[in-house]
């Protein structure tokens, strides 16, 4: 089952918006099991979209198509559509019925380019759109079914929820299709790859490996298809169990999710609380954190230590271990941690302070070095990381690099000294 996408805007090309559309869409399909062919990229040119769509004609079962079908005269998709599956235009009254019903709820008047929005190939079926005004579009030529929708990224996402996936799925799978998402980090993905080479040429079949880094995480996601669903999912379970056995220790979750997430639910779980103490991270973990809802279950706060008197005055952290060690060393974190978690009164807290460039790297600690330490009562874990030298990326691996140290230690992957 092959897909092929094709978003159409002068913008996209231009780098003035970026092509988010074909992402979801690719992700999307990717999950229903369609290998996604190719992608096409097309200005607002009738004959330039004709081109891609006599490209794409035959190639594959389904073409997605996104863009230009706008009120304003740039938007050329329809003019397109029309010549290609020579067919013309129609005013489709439950559409015309839908935009004057919007516009009123909205207080807009109706104009001309709005009604030429009513105005649908007469040879495709329409694809309602209760959140905008230019309804999608199902053609079927040359063996394939052509889905045409507006490039705003929601009209487009209702469209496909609404409409194309509950008919893609009736059309087009016969198979089951399941997923297996295991979490990983602390290995390179080389290194990874590496490991699993037998495990990867030892899969049957029905079952496929992806790999889907991010700062540091890995996505492995398992995806089988079968007739059967029970025999997919025992087929699925023996392939994470594997995977268990050859990556013990870097396994954080065997569900789609973020590590503060699942951090946050052993937290919970313990009835324990956490805090922030974070010098190059600014605020970073304290706020992804925040970001999990329910979070003042587990999370109590932060203090921001960004400049060495705030280590100082609000952490405790000793002048004279700053000057001997500097600001960026096992030794401040340490004391870092160990004053949060006084402060704030937490079971555990966690505390950042790196050089997260792009400049102040020395041949000792060059940019993108961090020190990470981890303090609970009694006790204490400490670690030191050097990423690479693009700040907003390494302020993000920092954070993974510190939520994977207290994962560690909640986790029981390694014990309590
Ligand atoms: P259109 O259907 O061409 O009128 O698209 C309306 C708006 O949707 C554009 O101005 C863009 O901001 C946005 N848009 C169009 N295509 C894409 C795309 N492929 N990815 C993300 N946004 C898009
Ligand atoms: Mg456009």
């Amino acid at each position: 089952m092959k897909a092929q996408i094709i978003t159409i805007g002068n913008e996209l090309l231009i780098g003035q918006t970026i092509d988010t559309n074909s992402a979801w869409i690719g992700s999307e399909l990717s999950r229903l099991g369609f290998d996604i062919y190719r992608k096409i990229t097309s200005r607002d040119n009738k004959d330039e979209i004709i081109d891609a769509l006599e490209l794409s004609a035959g190639k594959s079962e389904v073409v997605l198509i996104t863009g230009g079908l706008g009120p304003t005269s740039d938007d050329i998709t329809k003019q397109a559509l029309i010549d290609f599956f020579k067919t013309r235009l129609v005013v489709d009254h439950e559409v015309m019925a839908m935009i004057t019903d919007m516009l009123k709820k909205r207080n807009l008047p109706l104009n001309e380019n709005n009604r030429r929005q009513a105005e649908i190939p007469e040879s495709c079926l329409v694809l309602t759109n209760a959140v905008g005004t230019a309804p999608g579009m199902w053609f079927e030529k040359y063996n394939t079914v052509f889905i045409s929708m507006p490039g705003v990224p929601s009209e487009m996402k209702y469209i496909m929820h609404t409409h194309v996936f509950p008919r893609l799925k009736s059309r087009f799978m016969y198979q089951n299709i399941l997923h297996r998402n295991i979490m990983l980090y602390g290995i390179p993905e080389a290194s990874l790859a590496e490991l699993l080479a037998s495990f990867e040429s030892e899969l049957p079949g029905n079952v496929k490996l992806a790999y889907l880094p991010s700062f540091g995480i890995i996505k492995l996601r398992l995806t089988g298809t079968g007739k059967n669903r029970d025999t997919l999912d025992q087929v699925l379970d023996k392939q994470v169990m594997k995977l268990r056995s050859l990556v013990p220790g870097n396994i954080f979750s065997e569900e789609e999710t973020t590590m503060e997430t699942v951090v946050g639910t052993l937290l919970r779980q313990n009835g324990q609380t956490i805090c922030t103490a974070e010098s190059c991270t600014g605020g970073n973990i304290a706020h992804l954190f925040t970001c999990i809802p329910g979070c003042s279950d587990f999370y109590k706060g932060s203090v921001i230590a960004y400049d060495n008197g705030i280590k100082r005055k609000v952490l405790d952290v000793p002048g004279e271990i700053i000057e001997r060690y500097g600001a960026v060393s096992e030794e401040v974190v340490e004391k870092m941690a160990a004053g949060a978690r006084l402060l704030l009164g937490t079971d555990y807290a966690v505390a950042t302070s790196g050089i997260a460039g792009p400049k102040g790297g020395s041949e000792l600690k060059p940019v993108g070095t961090v020190c990470i330490s981890v303090a609970w009562e009694g006790g204490a874990a400490t670690e030191r990381h050097v990423f690479g030298n693009d700040r907003v990326i390494n302020i993000n691996r920092f954070s993974v690099a510190a939520l994977f140290m207290v994962w560690k230690q909640l986790s029981g992957m390694v014990r309590h000294p």
